[in-house]
């Protein structure tokens, strides 16, 4: 008799999404975390990654169900770099960032991208929770990190002719991260010409630096078919109408899930791109202790207990307030 529910096979392809949006990159994701665990269980993968824009709303959630469905959570973010630090913040100069995704590979990569997260709203936000270089200086320990989409640092310097300048922030990246800790990341999107040019100018500045290559979609929803209500939500984002011709549109992108297979043919010529995606995935194993609330530590005087040492404190505050 047929087997109505087969386990899924795994794809004889090792390819990773290392590059996903879900739906806490609020109106521009669609994917629910259940969704695109649920797929890349289906399409056969045992790692995937979540990186959403400049939050890390869904770490927790997807770090336990992909645990629950046997799948490896990378857990990352990709983050908005301003170029002029953070601090600055003037009307249309500082509205330029720079895209860039990080991926935590270990407790101490986490806790770091947890603080970038954190100053960057809190210290960072101008229309986005930004970083600069200056931050994640101090915070790269334990980070992988990616040149993201046509928004990144290093493509966009490609996209402007200047080759030499975007070969200089690929090292810089690569300084500050680490040497094997940062990859020039190639999507294809054969509809979109910008791609095609930003790819050739990364492949060039890798053959130039040694810097590896890694292969991405820039997920934003699970099936093709999304891609028009995934327009929907850009709409209620930028406040434009579907019907309106000149607005930020997506839809030339195809910003599915692709399975692995897919993924070997759209890089059919560049198969270390994808190979590199499973180098990162081994790079990264996390694990995140729950279960267990942690309280800070407060060193009482000699001689007390902690409740010794409050008793105390509310003998004196006692004796303060009412005589
Ligand atoms: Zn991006
Ligand atoms: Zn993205």
């Amino acid at each position: 008799m047929e087997n109505k529910n087969p386990a899924p096979k795994k794809s004889g392809v090792g390819f990773t999404h290392l590059h996903v949006h879900s739906h806490y990159s609020l109106l521009d994701g669609l994917a629910k975390i259940d969704e695109l665990l649920d797929r890349a269980k289906e399409l056969g993968m045992d790692s995937l990654a979540l990186t959403d824009h400049g939050v890390l709303y869904g770490a927790i959630e997807f770090y336990q169900k992909a645990k629950e469905r046997g799948i490896k959570p990378i857990i990352g973010c990709e983050m908005y770099v301003a170029p002029n630090g953070l601090a600055m913040k003037r009307a249309k100069i500082d509205d330029v960032r720079h895209h860039l995704i990080l991926l935590a590979k270990n407790e101490k990569g986490y806790k770091n991208l947890l603080q970038l997260v954190s100053i960057a709203h809190l210290e960072g936000f101008y229309y986005k929770p930004r970083i600069d270089k200056e931050l994640l200086k101090k915070y790269s320990e334990g980070l992988i990190g990616l040149s993201a989409c046509v928004e990144g640092e290093v493509p966009s310097l490609v996209l402007s002719g200047k080759m030499d300048e975007a070969e200089k922030s690929a090292r810089e990246y690569e300084s500050i991260l680490g040497k094997g800790n940062f990859f020039l990341e190639l999507q294809h999107h054969p509809k979109f010409a910008n791609q095609k040019i930003a790819n050739s100018g990364i492949i060039e500045i890798s053959q130039r630096s040694g810097i590896p290559l890694v292969a991405t979609t820039d997920m934003h929803y699970v099936h093709l078919a999304d891609a028009p209500i995934q327009d929907i939500l850009l709409c209620v984002q930028t406040n434009r109408k579907v019907s309106e011709q000149n607005r930020m549109n997506l839809m030339d992108f195809e910003l599915y899930m692709r399975s692995p297979e897919k993924m070997l043919e759209d890089f059919a010529d560049i198969p270390e791109a994808i190979e590199n995606t499973m180098r990162v995935a081994e790079m990264c194993n996390l694990e995140i202790e729950l279960g267990n609330i942690k309280l800070p530590r407060f060193e009482v005087p000699d001689g007390f207990t902690p409740e010794t040492y409050l008793r105390k404190l509310c003998d004196v505050g006692l004796a303060e307030r009412y005589g």
